[in-house]
């Protein structure tokens, strides 16, 4: 397991607020989201681009804040690549190269719609950081679709909807990501 802020991805430091990994190179997909952790299965994902790599765990974390939505997640991912530096346009056709090749499930859009929905949003956030602040519409009036976003965006997800959520009812599985409501002691599963 490792802790929260020590954790390196091809040489770059991520984190997930104060989420812990659990590497895990059985697990049965390339990464996981239990409420408090975060899985990556160092196996599978190995021989990715940096940009993947990076996708994946910040999708795995988006989890943690977005809930088990996995547009969400992949959006969640994305914002995360742009704020943070990491994601270029060479780098979204890479994810979108890997994503295209899944196949969706009750969860999961097919993988090349979620690429679509990605680049799309990509290409709106990048062209939005490169806007001289003075030049945005509304000259610094923030529009209220956006507010209620930012507001939805920074409120943690709540302990309650998960136990309200029926916590043992399988998890969500697919090729990609499984997501777990049922709370589990990161330890325990790093022993498993
Ligand atoms: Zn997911």
């Amino acid at each position: 397991m490792v802790p929260q802020g020590s954790l390196k991805l091809d040489g770059r430091s991520v984190n997930c607020g104060k989420r812990p990994t659990v590497l895990n190179s059985n697990f049965d997909s390339w990464g996981g989201a239990f409420p408090g952790f975060v899985i990556l299965n160092t196996k599978k994902i190995s021989g990715l681009s940096t940009a993947v790599k990076l996708y994946i765990y910040s999708h795995e974390c988006g989890h943690q804040f977005e809930g088990p939505d996995e547009t969400k997640a992949d959006l969640f991912a994305i914002r995360r690549g742009v704020k943070w530096g990491w994601l270029d346009a060479v780098g979204m056709e890479e994810i979108c190269t890997f994503i295209s090749t899944l196949k969706g499930d009750a969860v999961h859009p097919p993988g090349p719609q979620r690429c679509e929905t990605m680049r799309n949003y990509y290409q709106a956030a990048d062209r939005e950081r490169h806007q001289p602040v003075g030049e945005r519409a509304g000259g610094g009036a923030e529009p209220r679709s956006r507010r209620l976003r930012r507001s939805r965006r920074n409120r943690p997800f709540s302990n309650r909807t998960l136990l309200s959520s029926p916590g043992l009812s399988p998890p969500s599985t697919s090729l990609y990501c499984r997501y777990f409501r049922k709370f589990v002691d990161a330890r325990d599963f790093a022993r498993a």
